[in-house]
């Protein structure tokens, strides 16, 4: 349970000494309590104090790290139901299912189509993070290892859908320096799981037959002192998994329990086997609604455009504006001799703006300035996008000092301000671009 202001007051010096940065010990006790600032703030606290209040203040939800190297990950953390709270901590991962059940061509084939889905938007890398290797119960364990071999050479993270204890030890003994999840614990077998996962260091996931039985699992297992867990949520109808995810996720930050506050996994290829239509559906579903990973059968082109868009969208701070650095961008091959054109930081802006520049073919320096992460209109509207801000970012960064063409192109939706720009900036032509974007390509080539 969260401690209130006044409790954590109780454990600090007392002494007022303002090393935290607060004028008082009970002042830092309230910010703490907001979860305005951390613990570790205050240099005074006791051994004991740190321990009893690092538990108290944690977030509702643990954060679980697994992955190694550049495929290292961490799922949980969130603090707040809803994204317009505060800001969702951890984005959800995608995962493809592949089967010991498939042969080696499959496994190939399939393996390669995930891999092929791998692009950048708006500055974030998208591609399928973890391959999920199912164990079917009528294959051996030296089975299901190859296939975790095949999946281990795709360089991705590894999560182990296995309920089989022999399975289990023999796969993790080839992929544990990967640092893979093993989602093969239930009511059953939890304690063997328990020691095979902790020897390999791997985060286990809990399973059940019901989220009573998934509670008392994962009760079990903190008794038995691992709280490195993921809840596997997926159960036989949508509806069940869906309660499962939504109920798990509102005990544990509303309501406090701890015991409920572990990443989830969500299989679609379970939910709706064989259907990429549907599966693509749920996966929308579970992004928006508690899935930290979700696992497909597949991923395509088609079925990963959107979904990777609405995974940006929601776990994008709202309250961070997406910029990129202002300065000067050489776009084609650009040099000191190719034009210039000037817009605003805004990410989604630089991103369309620069890749039709890109698509034109022409050389060109792409002068991005500091407009607070805002787009053109709002810029300008606010005051962050004019000829006195153009002609500062010129000086700032010396363009006449690094670029001999004195042609300058701005945004068609800021056409007003070519007169005052000339004005700021003698000696530059100064040239009306398109309204939009997309007609870049066209209007650099005729201008070229
Ligand atoms: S640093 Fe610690 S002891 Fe000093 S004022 Fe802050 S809370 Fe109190």
């Amino acid at each position: 349970m969260a401690l209130k202001g006044l409790d954590i007051f109780k454990l600090t010096p007392k002494t007022n000494c303002k090393d935290c940065g607060s004028p008082t010990c009970m002042a830092f006790a309230m910010k703490v309590a907001q979860g305005a600032v951390p613990l570790e703030k205050c240099p005074h606290l006791s051994d004991a104090a740190k321990e009893k209040l690092s538990e108290a203040t944690a977030p509702p939800m643990r954060t679980i790290q697994f992955g190694a190297g550049e495929n290292e990950h961490a799922l949980g953390g969130e603090t707040v139901m809803m994204r317009h709270e505060k800001t969702f901590v951890n984005k959800c991962l995608y995962a493809v299912e592949i089967s010991d059940a498939m042969d080696a061509g499959e496994i190939s084939d399939l393996l390669s189509k995930t891999k092929a889905v791998d692009y950048e938007r708006i500055g974030e890398h998208m591609y399928v993070e973890i391959i999920s290797v199912h164990h079917d119960p009528a294959k051996s364990a030296s089975d299901y290892v190859s296939a975790v071999k095949l999946a281990a050479e795709a360089g991705r993270c590894i999560l182990l859908d296995c309920t089989d204890l022999a399975a289990a030890k023999a796969a993790l003994e080839v992929c544990k320096d990967t640092k893979p999840i093993l989602d093969g614990a239930d009511a059953g077998n939890a304690e063997e799981m328990n020691a095979i996962a902790k020897e390999a260091g791997a985060v286990l996931g809990v399973r059940g037959a019901s989220i009573d039985e998934i509670y008392d699992t994962v009760v079990k297992l903190e008794g038995l002192g691992n709280k490195n867990l993921m809840l596997d949520v997926t159960a036989s109808s949508l509806k069940e998994t869906f309660a499962r995810a939504v109920r798990l996720r509102r005990a544990a930050i509303k309501g406090g329990d701890r015991a409920c506050g572990y990443p989830a996994i969500v299989n679609t290829a379970k939910l709706a086997p064989g259907d990429s239509v549907t599966q693509s559906a749920l996966a929308a579903l579970f992004t928006a609604r508690y899935g930290s990973i979700i696992v497909m059968g597949g991923m395509s082109y088609a079925q990963a455009l959107p979904l990777y868009g609405l995974r940006q969208n929601l776990f994008t701070d709202p309250q961070k504006p997406m910029k990129v650095t202002p300065g000067i961008y050489a776009i084609n091959g650009a040099d000191e001799n190719s034009v210039c054109a000037v817009t605003v930081d805004f990410a989604l802006t630089y991103f369309v703006v620069s890749g039709e520049i890109d698509r034109s073919k022409v050389p060109c320096n792409l002068l991005i300035t500091d407009a607070g992460g805002y787009s053109v209109l709002t810029a300008w509207a606010a005051g962050k996008l004019s000829a006195s801000s153009i002609a500062k970012f010129f000086q700032e960064m010396d363009i006449a000092g690094k670029i001999k063409n004195r042609t300058l192109i701005i945004p068609g939706k800021v056409a007003v301000l070519k007169g005052e720009i000339e004005e700021k900036l003698p000696g530059w032509k100064v040239v009306v671009g398109p309204n939009e974007a997309v007609q870049l390509v066209r209007f650099l080539k005729d201008y070229q």
